[in-house]
């Protein structure tokens, strides 16, 4: 099998889908052989004669995409998908939910896995590309903030006298919002959180973090609030309102917001109204994670910092693992690898794809010129 690793060409994108490391692990049975487009791994900090010494050869851009099986971070382009042959197993963040992309893939011939659709059972967790790529947007989002406050984030007695430590609220307490408190409290920042799952509340006070709670009003509500299979669902419009009335309270008081909820498949749910906004104190920073989803937060702007009338900085940065390159693409590599794994046996280098897995079932999206429907 010839395995192909392309540089990612979507604008800001960063990372790659092979490090050495992983690639050195995929040539180690002999039995494949690995092409990585030449500067690959260049933004990620990995040269190419780091890929040649792990066993791989140096191609071009249509090698690397003419490869039996390709490794990608996101889905092809209009341009790279011609490039990939039919038949070809593409492997990556291929956003299932657009179904206009899944259908020109299948039109392809591709045979498509979207590591989004990983179940999340214990087994899959290793290959949990959203896992690992919402802990560094967790952990960067912090990083952004701290960097566009212009205050301290800790506490701090001086001669000068003391400095207050920063508060900051974080919304939507999955994998990103955990990371993001444990981050903030690493720089010493008061921390207050609130989700609408209510097993997350244990979570957020084990991290030393103040729980915002919103009441259910009934059982109906409490029901929905827990979820399915660990994602939270839409809650209905009474919810939503009494959340936005005791998150604007919130919001009066806090320098940093952070927000992170999502709903998979659906927009994201907008938490926080430009009049919350309004209300904010001058030199606070907003960071909305969920921008590229259409943003938790009203008036921020994909891959724009606005600064609003009352001077609160609006970050709407998409795609912030691709600031930390090096790190998510060596996770995500990792991820690629031990989905690969259930494909390929490392010792002998025999490829199979186990059709009844249910991890493979889980993700395969097109193959044979049809798109696969979800089950
Ligand atoms: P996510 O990215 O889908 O959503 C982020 C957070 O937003 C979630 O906590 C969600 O409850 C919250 N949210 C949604 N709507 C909201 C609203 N209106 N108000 C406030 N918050 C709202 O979630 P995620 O980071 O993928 O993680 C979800 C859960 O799955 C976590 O508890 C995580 O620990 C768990 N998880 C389990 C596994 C596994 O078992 N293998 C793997 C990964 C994550």
């Amino acid at each position: 099998m010839l395995i192909g690793i392309p540089r990612e060409t979507r604008p800001g994108e960063t990372r790659v889908a092979a490090t050495p490391e992983t690639v050195k692990k995929m040539a180690a049975s002999g039995k494949h052989e690995l092409v990585v487009a030449s500067g690959a791994g260049t933004a990620s900090s990995i040269p190419d004669d780091h890929y040649v010494a792990a066993g791989a050869r140096i191609g071009s851009a249509a090698e690397a995409l003419g490869a039996d099986i390709v490794l990608k971070v996101r889905g092809p382009s209009e341009a790279e998908l011609p490039q990939i042959k039919k038949g070809a197993l593409v492997i990556g963040l291929l956003n299932p939910f657009d179904k206009a992309a899944v259908e020109s893939y299948a039109q392809a011939g591709l045979t498509g896995f979207a590591l989004e659709w990983l179940p999340r059972i214990t087994r899959a967790q290793t290959m949990d590309v959203l896992s690992s790529q919402a802990n560094i947007a967790g952990y960067k989002a912090v990083m952004v903030a701290a960097n566009e406050y212009g205050r301290f984030m800790p506490m701090l007695m001086t001669a000068a006298g003391t400095v207050k430590a920063a508060r900051v609220l974080i919304l939507g307490v999955g994998v990103a919002g955990l990371q993001a408190i444990a981050t903030a409290k690493r720089l010493g920042a008061v921390i207050e959180a609130s989700d609408v799952r209510p097993s997350v509340k244990d979570q957020v006070e084990s991290l030393g973090a103040k729980w915002v709670d919103v009441p259910y009003a009934n059982d109906e509500e409490r029901k929905i609030a827990e979820g399915v299979g660990g994602y939270a669902r839409p809650m209905p419009p009474e919810w939503m309102a009494r959340q936005a009335e005791i998150i604007h309270e919130r919001c009066k008081t806090v320098d940093v917001l952070i927000t992170t909820a999502l709903i998979p498949g659906r927009p994201a749910p907008k938490l926080i109204k430009a009049e919350t906004v309004a209300a904010m104190k001058p030199g606070a920073v907003v960071v909305d994670l969920a921008v590229e989803q259409g943003g938790n937060v009203e008036g921020s702007v994909q891959d724009k910092i606005v600064t609003t009338a009352n001077g609160v900085k609006l970050v709407g940065l998409a795609n912030l693992p691709a600031y930390v390159a090096a790190d998510a693409s060596a996770l995500y590599a990792r991820n690629v690898l031990n989905f690969l794994a259930l494909s390929l046996d490392a010792k002998s280098g025999a490829f199979a794809v186990p059709r009844d897995d249910e991890i493979v079932k889980a993700v395969l999206i097109c193959e044979n010129g049809q798109v696969v429907p979800r089950g």
